[in-house]
């Protein structure tokens, strides 16, 4: 299904991805007990001996902060080391995805985090378009977005992709791409793996931070170019009818990259994006090193 770069990081050292496996009693499998992150690497276009990760640091602190929430001290200075050390092993020559993980990795039961064996782990795949860049049609899940106060939501933990899943399958099941989830309050808060934006009158809006999304490292860079290329963004809660009748909606993620919105149950949107279209370029052309003014967000890894 997937072609997996050949080298994982498991258990403290680097092996055979065929060999990084795992028990079936391991506890994270039971309980959700994991968290991960998912970042992007490109072979630079301008140099083949060099692969380009895109905002490596934001990353590598977020699955340490993730990492926190579950009582596992993994300091983000280690996570980008071996990421890097995982990239140098792999020499990818295509588009990828890079996986880092911890879960408790004891074999035993109960749920808990204190007194567990836990692991921090990295896999990597070949990762192309991981939605339809001409656009995907969404469906208003019947399940909603967790509320912080039950479930750690600042952290990417492994549970919370439950609600994501039952809600992709759902959306999939009944003829849509993707879903997008509400939460506890009714208000929009993002889609199964991705955060969402909606303009209006040439203004960006996208849900903040009190609306229970995930700190999504795209939707932060997305905030910070729409700034620098003059256009209004409003972090503020959205409601379903003004999704409905947005000008353009997008979702954003590492893997899905900037994807416009086609389609809202039987709501059709225009063709016509300009600022969705004019935001991906300049995405594009950031995570390809051709925007000088945003080095500092490609991380360069010579693999001569
Ligand atoms: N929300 C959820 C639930 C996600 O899984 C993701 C993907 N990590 C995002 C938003 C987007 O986050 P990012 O831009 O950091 O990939």
């Amino acid at each position: 299904m997937y072609n997996f770069l050949p080298v994982a990081y498991f258990k403290n050292q680097f092996a055979q991805f065929v060999d990084a496996q795992v028990s079936i009693a391991t506890h994270a499998l039971h309980y959700g007990t994991g968290a991960f992150g998912g970042l992007r690497g490109i072979p630079n276009p301008q140099d083949a001996t060099q692969i380009l990760l895109f905002r490596l640091d934001r990353h590598c602190q977020r699955l340490s902060q993730s990492a926190k929430l579950l009582h596992y001290d993994l300091p983000a200075t280690k996570i980008e080391s071996v990421i890097i050390d995982f990239v140098k092993k792999n020499q990818p020559n295509k588009s990828f995805y890079i996986r880092p993980f911890i879960y408790t990795s004891d074999l035993g039961i109960s749920p808990r985090l204190h007194n567990v064996e836990k692991d921090f782990a990295i896999y990597g795949i070949e990762l192309g378009d991981y939605l339809s860049p001409e656009g995907v049609s969404c469906r208003i899940s019947s399940w909603q977005r967790q509320a912080d106060a039950s479930f750690p939501l600042r952290g990417k933990i492994s549970g919370a992709y439950i609600t994501s899943s039952l809600a992709k399958t759902e959306a999939v099941e009944s003829g849509f791409d993707e879903a997008i989830l509400m939460n506890s309050q009714g208000k929009v808060s993002e889609a199964s793996g991705m955060n969402i934006f909606i303009v209006r009158n040439g203004k960006i809006f996208t849900p903040g931070f009190d609306q229970d999304i995930l700190e999504g490292i795209t939707r932060d860079s997305i905030l910070i170019i729409a700034n620098d290329l003059g256009i209004e963004v409003v972090e503020r809660p959205i409601d379903k009818s003004e999704l409905l009748i947005a000008d353009e909606v997008f979702l954003s993620g590492t893997a899905a990259k900037i994807s416009p919105v086609n389609r809202i149950e039987n709501y059709k949107l225009s063709q016509q994006r300009p600022i969705t279209e004019k935001l991906r370029e300049k995405l594009t052309a950031i995570t390809e090193n051709r925007e000088p003014k945003y080095k500092d967000w490609v991380f360069p890894i010579s693999i001569a």
